[in-house]
C-alpha cells in the first residue's frame, strides 16, 4: 500500500465502514469464540469495494442481500474478523482517522491486545503467541497429531473425524468455495 492508497481506503472506511466489537459467543456444539472485532464495509458499488479490497489485500467482498424490495439494489459488503489482520489494519488507518473513529479504533485495538498471550503447545511444548485462551496447540498439524493419537488411544470417533477433517481441510474447503460460488451466481441470477 502507498500513502495515498492507504489514506484513500482510510477515509472510505472512515465513512462507510463499521468497527463492530463482538461479545463473547458459545456456538451451538460447545465452540466458544472470544470477543472479537469485526470490520466490514457495505455498498452497492462492487467496484468499490473491490477497489478497496485490492489496496488492503485482506478480508472479502461477497453479495450481501438482493433487498427486500423490488427498487432495492443488490448489496455488497467487504469484511475482515481475522484477529491479527484487524490489527495490522487498523494500526495502519489510525493516522488518517477522525477523532471519534480513532478511539473506537483504539478501543478495539485494545481489545484484542488483551487477548494476545504466550501459550505452550500440548504437543511439542512449544511456545506461541494466540489470541484463543483455548488454542491448544501450535499449528494445525500438532493439533491434527494429537487428535489423531486421542483418536487411536481412546477409539473416540469424533477425535478421529475431526483429525480426518484436518486432513483433508484443503479438499473440503475448496468443495465448500465452489458450492459457496455456485449459491452466490444463482443468488445474482
Ligand atoms: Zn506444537
Amino acid at each position: 500500500m502507498t500513502d495515498a492508497e492507504t489514506a484513500w481506503a482510510a477515509g472510505l472506511f472512515e465513512g462507510e465502514g463499521c468497527i463492530c466489537l463482538m461479545p463473547e459467543t458459545t456456538r451451538w456444539g460447545g465452540n466458544r469464540r472470544r470477543p472479537w472485532v469485526a470490520l466490514s464495509i457495505s455498498s452497492t458499488d462492487r467496484d468499490v469495494l473491490e477497489r478497496f479490497h485490492m489496496i488492503v489485500g485482506v478480508g472479502g467482498v461477497t453479495f450481501h442481500h438482493r433487498g427486500a424490495r423490488p427498487h432495492h439494489k443488490p448489496c455488497w459488503a467487504w469484511h475482515l474478523s481475522a484477529r491479527d489482520k484487524v490489527e495490522a489494519l487498523l494500526s495502519s488507518f489510525m493516522p488518517w482517522l477522525g477523532q471519534r473513529r480513532r478511539a473506537k479504533a483504539q478501543e478495539a485495538l485494545a481489545l484484542l491486545a488483551e487477548q494476545r498471550q504466550i501459550r505452550k503447545c500440548e504437543y511439542c511444548g512449544g511456545s506461541f503467541e494466540s489470541y484463543h485462551g483455548f488454542q491448544r496447540f501450535c499449528c494445525k498439524k500438532h493439533q491434527e497429531k494429537a487428535w489423531y493419537e486421542q483418536s487411536k488411544a481412546s477409539g473416540d470417533r469424533t477425535a478421529y473425524s475431526r483429525s480426518h477433517y484436518l486432513r483433508n481441510r484443503e479438499a473440503y474447503l475448496e468443495r465448500s468455495r465452489k458450492q459457496h460460488a455456485r449459491d452466490k451466481a444463482s443468488q445474482i441470477a
